[in-house]
Order: C-alpha cells, then structure tokens, then sequence
C-alpha cells in the first residue's frame, strides 16, 4: 500500500479489505496506464513552480489555471519578484482566475514565506528534507493543504505519495473502493491503503485522465470502459461480470 501517504496523513482506517483493493488497483493501474499511458498533465519538476501552479488550479478550469500561470510568471520571472510583488499586481495577473482575490493574497505571502526559509532557491532546500518534513513545510504554506503538499511531493519530488483529487474520488467511489459521498478530506484518508506501493503517480494520472474522458461526472462511459470488471456502478450499468466488492 502507499505507506508514506498514511504515514504524513495519519490515516490507515478503511471498512475495505485493503489487500483485495491493492491487489485491485494494481490491475487498475496496468489497465489505465495502457489505455491512457501516463502523460504530462502540465506540472513541473521545480517543487516551487509546482507549489503556485497547484495554487492557481483551485476552483478553476485546467485552461484558466494555465492562462494565469504563465501571466504570473511573466509578469513575475523570479521568486524574489513574486515576494516582493504589490498583492493587487499579483490580481491583476490572475483575475481571470477563480477565487483571484484569495490567490493574489496567498501567492504573495507563500513566496515571501519559501524565501524566508530557503533563501531564493529554496528548491534546494525541500529536495533535501526528509517526506515528514516537506509535508509539514508545505502544509504551513499559505493556501496548500495536504491534498496540494502531496501534489508538489508526487509531481516534483518523487515521493510515492497518493494524492485524491475530483476525478480520482469519483471512481474510486463508483468501484466501491471508498463510500459515495465522503469529504474530500475523508476520500484522501481512506483511499491511500488501497494503494499498491511504487504505483502512486501512474496510477493518479492515468485515473486523472480516465475521469476527465470515460468516467465523466455525470455520463460515465461504462460501455467503452477498460476496468468496468473492476467497478461495482460499471458492472451494474452494463451487466459485465466482474470481482465482488471487498
Ligand atoms: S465502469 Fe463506468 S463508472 Fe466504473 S470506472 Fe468505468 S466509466 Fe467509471
């Protein structure tokens, strides 16, 4: 299972069999990562442009996140200018943006607050600190919660590590992983177990994808889908035969 997640999160309790759901989402991840590959989703292997590139991707769409992005780092090329950045010259950059007000704010004090602690590359810095200590680091950052830190840990920094986002909620929740409607902060304490070691990352990407083209929010694609056996909403949609909950 995804051992670091529960150990930084502190979670482990699942009413699932986690060695039948590991075993399963193995299987989900050769299935996934041969029908979608993993491709790059846009993310950065600089922790720090990681951290402002997950900052601006809430509550907005993937195109918006990346127009402002690239705005701000236009606009702001280095980490120094960003700390140093007027925070209503920040919104001007990424007013496009959901929650722009809160952003501008939060972008200006986390990039004051990395260079408070690592100087102008503090990169560097996080590359150098144990899983604990990242996950403590970013979490105190303004705006980046667990769900964020573990992005920056997974995308930028190796760590196999499991974040849960909208997409990977959702069809965890329609195999019959984890129950329908939970928090999103529960769905993230829940589904880490399940997870077979060292397949963190393909496995969040390819189940990124696979929400975003076949397991949409509200016509999931169950007749074209690859891991229907695997799913207790796909088998019942279709009438595949498959594995029984566990
Ligand atoms: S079978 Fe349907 S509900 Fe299940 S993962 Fe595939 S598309 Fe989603």
């Amino acid at each position: 299972m995804s051992a670091l997640t529960g150990e930084l999160l502190g979670c482990g309790r699942t009413s699932r069999r986690p060695s039948v759901w590991v075993m399963r989402f193995a299987s989900v991840a050769d299935r996934l990562v041969a029908a979608h590959g993993v491709p790059a989703l846009g993310n950065f292997r600089d922790p720090v442009r990681e951290i402002f590139y997950i900052l601006l991707s809430a509550k907005t769409t993937d195109n918006q996140y990346r127009r402002t992005f690239q705005a701000l780092t236009a606009r702001f090329p280095s980490l120094s200018d960003l700390a140093r950045a007027e925070v209503a010259d920040i919104l001007s950059c990424i007013a496009s943006g959901g929650l722009a007000n809160k952003k501008a704010s939060q972008i200006q004090r986390a990039a004051a607050a990395l260079i408070a602690a690592g100087g102008p590359k503090p990169g560097r810095r996080l590359r150098k600190m144990a899983p604990a200590e990242v996950f403590a680091f970013l979490t105190r950052l303004p705006g980046v919660g667990p769900k964020s830190a573990l992005c920056v840990m997974m995308y930028s920094l190796d760590a196999d590590v499991f974040p849960v986002d909208v997409n990977v909620q959702r069809i965890a929740a329609r195999m019959g992983a984890i129950p329908q409607g939970l928090k999103h902060y529960q769905a993230q304490q829940q589904l880490p177990p399940l997870i077979p070691a060292g397949r963190s990352r393909e496995l969040h990407i390819a189940m990124v994808v696979h929400g975003r083209t076949t397991c949409l929010p509200r016509k999931p694609r169950c007749a074209s889908c690859g891991i229907v056996e695997f799913c207790r909403y796909g088998r019942r949609a279709t009438g595949a035969q498959g594995e029984r909950d566990g």
